[in-house]
């Protein structure tokens, strides 16, 4: 257990406690971790032999459906269904985060861990000092450095029908613009725009899947289906108890035969307007082969003529890539922007194409006239092409911890109604 997860313990304990050392508090609690005692059981200990009453009662055993994401120390018997581990970056360097779903007798609910708790998928087991937080808008269970973890030796869970039980909570009826990353059991009404049957290998055997696209007015999102699909496309569906899974920030309807299909054979859907999204709307979650109509405001430093490593692409600064050190680079032209559709802002990088394309000239030509500049003059001529002005873009919207990033396949300049309005905000901006 590192320095991080004891400074809340030794805060807790200071906090039952009077006039107490702070490193003496530390000395002690590391003194009974080395001899195996868990983290409750010795701040316990500790704060009990210097005549403090700990607050030690769990509040029970409970449901996972009746978690409000306010408890704190309580107790599930709970299977794990599925459990991983993955680096975030936090203020002091990466740490591990431990993600997994958990099932009792009334619901599945998401758990999250930083202090390593990695359960097995399949297994029983039942857990003491867990937490509930909101996550997302949905409960989710922290295991945090109280929690333990018992395997009964009768499973009490080994008749559970996980097929059976709702996902993450009630159902939510969503518009396709809203879904996003982590959400389950939503009800989504669509058009089907598109389909395919694939077969992809589940759990070593072959599975019939089928892969799609589905639009209502305010979006177009990929779905998949594990199950049979009677209907064709242009039909218009309502599912019921689907959830979200995502690629790259950009969120794909799943469902399975645990899942309510119904055509709706009356309902019309206008989808002419689904393919144009707000920047506003996709800083909430990524797509794909959307537009984006805005006006170009800013380009970002890291444009123009740039050298990538040979060996991960990395763009080089100073001829040094961050992982691979000094390479010769590869030359390469791409132009990071800023876009403002009224709305909010979008960032974009413009590939080689469209940069060339934007130029009227190629990456050789480019490295011939710019190749040995600082590349200021051919930011100028970036700036006079693109600045203020409206343009549509075409592509993907990814979507990490950093933010939302649009990958244009395309662009073309458009006029906009708030160009006039824009420019005079330019014009200002250059006064100072
Ligand atoms: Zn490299």
């Amino acid at each position: 257990m590192d320095e991080d997860s004891l400074a809340p313990v030794i805060q807790e304990i200071k906090g039952a406690l009077q006039d107490m050392d702070e490193e003496k508090l530390r000395e002690e609690l590391n003194k009974y971790l080395m001899y195996g005692i868990n983290l409750r059981e010795a701040r316990n200990a500790i704060i009990r032999k210097y005549g403090g009453r700990p607050n030690t009662a769990s509040i029970g055993t409970l449901d996972l459906k009746d978690l409000t994401g306010a408890e704190n120390n309580f107790d599930v018997i709970v299977r794990c269904m599925g459990c991983s581990e993955r680096m975030l970056k936090t203020q002091n360097g990466e740490k591990p985060l431990v993600i997994g779903l958990l099932a009792d007798r009334t619901m599945i609910r998401r758990f999250s861990s930083w202090e390593g708790h990695m359960l097995e998928k399949g297994r029983t087991y039942v857990i003491h000092g867990a937490s509930a937080r909101p996550f997302r808008g949905e409960v989710e269970i922290s295991l945090g450095p109280y929690a333990t973890f018992e395997e009964p030796e009768e499973d009490p869970l080994a008749d559970l029908d996980v097929g059976g039980l709702p996902r993450y909570g009630p159902l939510v009826q969503v518009k396709l613009k809203d879904i996003h990353h982590g959400m389950g059991n939503v009800e989504v009404v669509g058009k089907i725009i598109g389909m395919e049957e694939k077969t992809i290998t589940a759990n070593d055997s072959p599975k019939r899947i089928i892969d799609g696209m589905m639009a209502d007015e305010t979006k177009r999102l990929r779905f998949t289906c594990w199950s049979e699909l009677p209907y064709n496309v242009g039909d218009v569906i309502r599912v019921k108890g689907a959830y979200v899974k995502d690629w790259r920030g950009i969120p794909q309807v799943n469902f399975d035969e645990r899942a309510e299909i119904d055509l709706l054979e009356d309902v019309e859907i206008d989808i002419e307007g689904s393919r144009r999204l707000n920047a506003e709307d996709l800083q909430f979650a990524g797509a794909t082969d959307v537009e984006v109509r805005g006006v170009l405001i800013e380009i970002r430093e890291g444009s123009g003529l740039i050298f990538r490593c040979p060996v991960c692409n990395r763009a080089l600064t100073s001829g040094t890539c961050a992982v691979h050190s000094e390479q010769e680079g590869v030359p390469d032209l791409r132009v990071k922007v800023v876009i403002d559709d009224g709305t909010g802002s979008l960032f974009a990088v413009l590939n080689t194409e469209i940069t060339e394309e934007l130029l009227c000239m190629d990456v050789p030509e480019c490295v011939r006239k710019y190749g040995t500049t600082d590349g200021r003059e051919l930011i100028e001529q970036l700036n006079k092409r693109l600045l203020g002005r409206t343009f549509v873009l075409r592509g993907n919207v990814i979507k990490d911890d950093f933010g939302s990033t649009m990958l244009p396949g395309s662009i073309s300049e458009d006029e906009f109604p708030y160009m006039d309005e824009v420019k005079s905000i330019l014009e200002t901006m250059e006064g100072y």
